[in-house]
């Protein structure tokens, strides 16, 4: 939320917002599952303009050894976005930023792998950000649980994520750059649709405890249906005509 500008037209008087959706419509969705063959298993996705590439490798040995847990393996998640994935160039070094959603994405994976099948050994999740533009975190999310599954990881779950938000005093689902730049909130949402959990909500911005309980509601049924693509992907590539 910031940067405000004041001209920009959020929501037009039929209800249609600044990239032509109605408020309950995601972007355009494109996740394929594979794809980098020196990975154990991969995914891109395309949400909107964002454009991110997923690599998943292990369970493998954990380097340096003192890291490992002998009861459970681990989960590393690097967050990273290139230098060319936005307007202004990016420091190549991992900001703040990075290292935040790194972490967030990381603790809403958590729930749904099986870690503790594997003790002493780490499951490494790299993802990089080619094509920014809002949402990146959900997309991430969203693609690194494709390529988890790719990877022939035992999941509870797979985690879809979008994000829900407030622009012109309406709940929308989706939230665009300029939505996020000029509106009045936006809420990440990640969400395990077989088994009924939230594990990844953040907000930014005010909303009143009505608001938030539509943010959540508009939000939940957004990754339902992100989650019958991630089911796609995984389908096409192993029983249809994609992947690698
Ligand atoms: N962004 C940018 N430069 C940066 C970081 C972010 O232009 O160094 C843009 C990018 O398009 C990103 C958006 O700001 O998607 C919103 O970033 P936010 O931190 O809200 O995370 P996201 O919505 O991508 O999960």
């Amino acid at each position: 939320m910031g940067g405000r500008d004041a001209t920009m037209v959020l929501l037009d008087e039929n209800g249609i917002r600044c990239d032509g959706r109605k408020v309950d419509e995601t972007r355009r969705i494109m996740i394929r599952a594979g794809g980098l063959k020196n990975a154990d298993g991969s995914a891109y996705i395309e949400f909107g303009d964002n454009k991110i590439l997923v690599g998943v490798f292990g369970p493998r040995d954990v380097h340096p050894k003192h890291m490992s847990n002998t009861d459970t393996g681990i989960l590393r998640v690097r967050y990273h976005m290139e230098p060319f994935s936005v307007g202004d160039r990016k420091n190549p070094a991992p900001s703040r930023r990075e290292i935040e959603i790194s972490k967030v994405i990381k603790e809403a994976l958590e729930p749904a792998v099986m870690l503790e099948n594997f003790p002493r050994t780490a499951v490494d999740v790299f993802i990089e950000v080619l094509q920014a533009d809002g949402g990146t975190r959900c997309a991430a999310l969203t693609a690194a649980s494709v390529a988890l599954a790719d990877a022939g990881i035992p999941m509870r779950d797979m985690v879809a994520a979008v994000a829900a938000g407030k622009v012109a005093d309406t709940i929308i689902l989706d939230v665009n750059n300029e939505e996020d730049q000029a509106g009045q909130a936006d809420m990440p949402i990640g969400y395990m649709p077989s088994l009924d959990k939230i594990t990844l909500l953040q907000l930014d911005g005010v909303l009143t405890p009505e608001e938030y309980k539509k943010c959540v509601d508009v939000g939940v049924k957004g990754c339902k249906v992100v989650y019958e693509l991630q089911k796609k992907a995984l389908k096409d590539k192993y029983f249809g005509n994609g992947g690698d």
